[in-house]
């Protein structure tokens, strides 16, 4: 399905970006992942089948963009690039702190942003790849104490939305996920009444798996979806938030 394609997939060493790295390999692509510390990068590329494994921390724009020129110039080409590095961090309106607006928007917002921009630019000599950013169905639809996450994450789909738009006519794609409750470290403080009630207004009746999230990102960046761009795809077993 990838045969051929070369990849990248920021914040890569667990979770869905790891999920995201093997199923991109396992379906032939050349994967690189990064995470922001490199010896763990490394171990994670050797668990997913990538290639390999380098330390990116995204909120530093310079630093992605030199290693995404650095990727597309070592493989020749960049097809696919999954930006998913991202943090949530909860906090009702009256307890949230500059600090924890500050790393959420230069995490999510602007390492996103960062990573899209990046990509475009080595993406452009060949007219031609595909681009998925996380997103979150709360940045849809708003979620009490997440008020700077929802935010972060409606500026991510928006990111994908304009991008899109941008970057079309140069035959490059943009498209974001937009995850329900996935198991993985970033839900893991999630308390098991949590964990019931939000199960219980799921229609599918489980919590995601971060293979349901790796499945549908190499859906969106295979050719299959080649007529696809500037969505933003729930995957969310049909949760109502
Ligand atoms: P996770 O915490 O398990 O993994 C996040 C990854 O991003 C980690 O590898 C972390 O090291 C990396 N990261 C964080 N800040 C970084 C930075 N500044 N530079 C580089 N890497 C950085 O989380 P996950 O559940 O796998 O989430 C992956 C993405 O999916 C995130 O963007 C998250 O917001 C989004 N998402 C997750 C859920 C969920 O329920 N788990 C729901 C919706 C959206």
């Amino acid at each position: 399905m990838l045969d051929g394609k070369v990849a990248l997939v920021t914040g890569g060493t667990r979770g869905i970006g790891l999920a995201t790295a093997r199923a991109l390999a396992e379906a032939g692509a050349t994967v690189v992942l990064t995470g922001r510390d490199e010896a763990k990068a490394k171990e994670a590329a050797a668990a997913a089948g990538a290639a390999s494994g380098l330390a990116l921390d995204v909120t530093d724009a310079k630093a992605v963009s030199t290693l995404v020129r650095g990727v597309a110039k070592e493989h020749g080409k960049l097809d696919i690039v999954v930006a998913n590095a991202g943090i949530m961090e909860d906090a009702l309106l009256g307890m949230i702190r500059e600090e924890l607006v500050d790393t959420t928007l230069s995490t999510n917002v602007a390492g996103t942003l960062h990573t899209v921009q990046a990509a475009a630019r080595a993406m452009m000599r060949k007219k031609t790849g595909a681009i998925v950013v996380l997103a979150s169905i709360v940045g849809e639809h708003g979620s009490a104490g997440q008020t700077v996450y929802a935010a972060s994450k409606a500026a991510v789909a928006n990111i994908a939305r304009s991008a899109a738009k941008e970057l079309g006519r140069s035959g490059i794609r943009v498209n974001a996920v937009a995850p329900g409750v996935i198991d993985t470290d970033l839900t893991s403080g999630l308390t098991e009444d949590a964990k019931a009630e939000n199960i219980g207004k799921t229609p599918l009746g489980r919590l995601g798996t971060p293979e349901d999230v790796a499945n549908a990102i190499r859906f969106l960046v295979s050719d299959d979806a080649s007529f696809i761009t500037g969505q933003v795809l729930g995957i969310d077993g049909g949760l109502v938030l």
